[in-house]
């Protein structure tokens, strides 16, 4: 199939939006900007449709979809009860990065929820995602417009990079702001429960609801522990080269990694080094990289998966990175770099 790319970076082009409506509506698959990263939208009523997402990507039919709306009466059809919670999340938060879980209706087919009896709903902030939602019937099931197992496209080339001639549309929209998937929380149980850390953090959440507390299976790696949310449990993205987080006071952080470059390129090896602005003239070894500043947290989240694409695109051996533990997105970014190292942190000592 041949992947039509329409240009909206400077804003929506109503016959392009037209058509990909029409896709949409036919059951085919739109790629689209979101304020988080880049969505693969399908028809979430239609089983069909939802089913060449799991293709395209190559996506495990155990993980489920989240259904994007573009107007807060659209949870009706498709959600049993609302809790008073989820209204005053959606007031503080929505149309934003917040996934909230429900109990579903019949209309959603077990298809777009992984077999599930709940789904689980974003309206996100970005106005090409409204207005291709609303033209394509107002419920978008959409995951991250990547391969299954690579890093999640933050902008339109990373989704051509791994799905052209499996998608029928890609609408460009530019780079995107926040760079890291939803916050999603669970309204499903006693009290709400985070199943994903993202860009709306526990504070914020906690501000409003009193505690909430984190899925205890994203927090340490235990076999026996189960996170709630299905996809959370894949490994999601190893770098090819293979990746270690150095954590501890900065000038131990730098020196460490600097002892570990040294050795990988004494031993043959070319090292990749993931710092920031602040601490990229510290490493003279290696293909260095800049992710973003310690002083505006939402750069390293921008620029974090679009970092980890490029070194796959170079002949390093060895990533080193930097640990992010920043005050407001440190946690949602830490639980994505720690997922690509497998765990691997070493303590600066
Ligand atoms: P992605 O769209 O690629 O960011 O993945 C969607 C995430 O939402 C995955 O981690 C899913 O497991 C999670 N998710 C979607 N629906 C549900 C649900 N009904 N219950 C729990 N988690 C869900
Ligand atoms: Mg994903």
């Amino acid at each position: 199939m041949e992947t039509r790319m329409a240009d909206m970076t400077r804003g929506i082009d109503e016959e392009e939006m037209a058509r990909a409506g029409e896709i949409l509506k036919r059951g085919g698959l739109v790629a689209f900007p979101t304020e988080t990263v880049y969505g693969l939208g399908a028809n979430a009523l239609d089983e069909a449709a939802a089913a060449r997402i799991y293709a395209a990507k190559g996506r495990p039919s155990d993980n489920p979809l989240i259904v994007h709306i573009c107007e807060f009466s659209a949870l009706d059809r498709i959600v049993r009860e609302i809790p008073p919670e989820a209204k005053k999340l959606a007031e503080a938060f929505w149309p934003g990065p917040l996934t909230m879980i429900f109990p579903k209706t019949d209309l959603v087919p077990y298809g777009t929820t992984g077999g599930l009896d709940t789904v689980a709903v974003r309206m996100p902030n970005h106005p090409l995602a409204l207005a291709m939602i609303r033209a394509g019937g107002g419920y978008i099931a959409a995951p991250s417009a990547n391969t299954s197992g690579r890093p999640s496209p933050t902008r339109a080339s990373h989704v051509a990079d791994d799905l052209n001639g499996k998608i029928d549309m890609i609408i460009d929209g530019g780079d995107v702001g926040i760079g890291l998937e939803s916050t999603i929380v669970d309204l499903t149980g006693d009290v709400p429960a985070i199943l994903r850390p993202g860009y709306i953090n526990q504070q914020m959440l906690e501000a409003l609801l009193g505690a909430v507390p984190i899925d205890p299976a994203l927090l340490k790696e235990d076999p026996n522990l189960r996170p709630k949310a299905p996809g959370m449990k894949y490994r999601h993205y190893a770098p090819k080269a293979g990746l270690t987080i150095v954590e501890g006071r900065p000038e131990a952080v730098r020196r460490r990694i600097n002892e570990l470059a040294a050795e990988e390129e004494r031993t043959g090896g070319r090292a990749g080094i993931i710092a920031t602005d602040e601490s990229v003239s510290a490493y003279p070894l290696g293909i260095v990289k800049s992710v973003g500043t310690r002083t505006d947290e939402i750069t390293i989240s921008a620029h974090l998966y679009g970092i980890l694409r490029e070194f796959d695109e170079l002949e390093v051996t060895r990533i080193y990175s930097e640990a992010f533990e920043t005050p407001q997105l440190g946690q949602a970014i830490m639980n994505r770099l720690i997922k690509a190292a497998g765990h691997q942190i070493i303590r600066a000592e």
